[in-house]
């Protein structure tokens, strides 16, 4: 069996802890795959961060499952980088080889398409089948036919009804992609955007969807705004800057009524530049909302140099709360935390009158979720809220 194991880089470890502690977290590397690694087996460093393994004696799905157990275990523990704990993961992909112990390009091939996969997967490693290969083959498909759709115009914006939690008036929307596509019918953004975040298209895409909103912008009320949802990685690309500047001075749209959505986990890397861009943005008169808050590492002292409007509540602990007091707490936590700070806080994923009383209640400023409506067609959304 030949195997292509790495370290992966999830939450973006290398970057966030500098080179120095990237060669210790590699050094641990090395030790726990040479714990794992048995004396009949070969195995060499292809990159920095990548091993291929030749495993002797191991040629089916049970015995694999056995290994790649004990490389699990292996990686367990975290490790200590400037006194916190990381956690380090690897991922896998197997092959079996043509003639064992004989090392092939095929098998390294089909290995290299298994890791693809693995990383995309909850799981640790996967074994090349031809179900890897059609997969990958399925995604270079819809890859393609994305790029398509944005030059012919397939996507769409459809817009959610953000609702002021004491008054119930709409203050505006939250405009979320739709690609309406001849052949696979409407598709939801799960199913591309990750794609696309992955392959570059993302990037004309966000320009896309701001210049629409801002062009929206200029024909709805002023009192009403948009919030726009902005990738990691494009925040940072200065021609974000340019691409609004433009748009709102061609609409005449005033800046406050765009804001961009980040994730919370945009914080956690680049923090330093991120802070800054965040600065700048808000400095042209931009709204800045932090996206799913609560299921990042943010820390107090992050609250105290936030750049942000708005916190949104991610919409995990908000579906729950009437039932668990854990995520009622959270919320609770959330909503005075962010009032101490000057922060908005919208909440997402409410999806009954009961947890939209109960938010009001609990002095959110803004709801947002079924209880009010879907996503709607740009129609729609105009027909039953100008
Ligand atoms: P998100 O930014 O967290 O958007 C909120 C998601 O929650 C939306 O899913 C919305 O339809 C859904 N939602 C709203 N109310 C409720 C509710 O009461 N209950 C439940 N269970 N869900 C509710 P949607 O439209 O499928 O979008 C999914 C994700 O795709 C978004 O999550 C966002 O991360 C991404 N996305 C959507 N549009 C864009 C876009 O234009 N650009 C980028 N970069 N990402 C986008
Ligand atoms: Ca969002
Ligand atoms: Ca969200």
């Amino acid at each position: 069996m030949l195997g292509l194991v790495e370290l992966a880089d999830s939450d973006g470890l290398f970057d966030t802890y500098g080179a120095e502690s990237f060669a210790t977290m590699r050094d641990e590397f090395f030790r726990r795959m040479q714990r794992w690694a048995r004396a009949n087996d070969r195995w060499r460093l292809l990159e920095r961060n990548r091993f291929c393994v030749v495993l002797r004696g191991v040629d089916g799905r049970a015995q694999l499952e056995l290994a790649a157990a004990k490389l699990a275990r292996l990686f367990e523990e975290p490790l200590s980088v400037f006194g916190r704990p990381v956690q380090l993961e690897v991922k896998a992909g197997f092959a079996a080889l043509a003639r064992p112990e004989l090392e092939d390009e095929l098998a390294m091939h089909q290995a290299g398409l298994a890791l693809r996969s693995a990383r995309r997967s909850p799981r640790l490693f996967e074994l090349y089948s031809p179900d890897v290969e059609a997969d990958h083959k399925d995604r270079r498909a819809l890859l393609k036919s994305l790029e398509r759709a944005v030059e012919l115009g397939e996507l769409q914006l459809y817009f959610q009804p953000k609702v002021h939690a004491g008054y119930l008036n709409v203050v505006g929307a939250e405009a979320l992609m739709r690609w309406h596509s001849p052949e696979r019918g409407v598709v939801q953004p799960d199913m591309f955007i990750p794609l696309a975040e992955r392959n570059g298209v993302i990037r004309p895409m966000t320009w896309w969807a701001v210049k629409s909103a801002i062009a929206r912008l200029a024909r709805w009320p002023a009192a009403l705004s948009i919030a726009v949802n902005i990738p990691p990685n494009l925040l940072l690309d200065d021609e974000i800057i340019t691409v609004i500047r433009d748009s709102l001075a061609i609409h005449e749209v005033d800046p406050e009524r765009l804001t961009l959505e980040v994730t919370e986990s945009v914080m956690v890397d680049n923090q330093d530049r991120m802070l800054k861009q965040l600065a700048r943005l808000r400095g042209m008169g931009l709204r800045v909302a932090i996206d799913d808050f609560g299921t990042g590492f943010s820390s107090l002292a992050y609250f105290r140099d936030l750049p942000a409007d708005e916190i949104k509540i991610d919409k995990s602990f908000v579906l729950r709360m009437l039932e668990s007091g854990r995520d009622h707490a959270i919320v609770k936590a959330v909503i005075d935390l962010a009032h101490n700070f000057s922060l908005k806080v919208v909440a997402e994923g409410v999806e009954d009158e009961r947890t939209a009383k109960r938010l009001s209640d609990m002095r959110c400023d803004v709801l947002q979720g079924y209880a009010f409506d879907k996503p709607l067609r740009l129609e729609e959304f105009e027909k039953r809220y100008l």
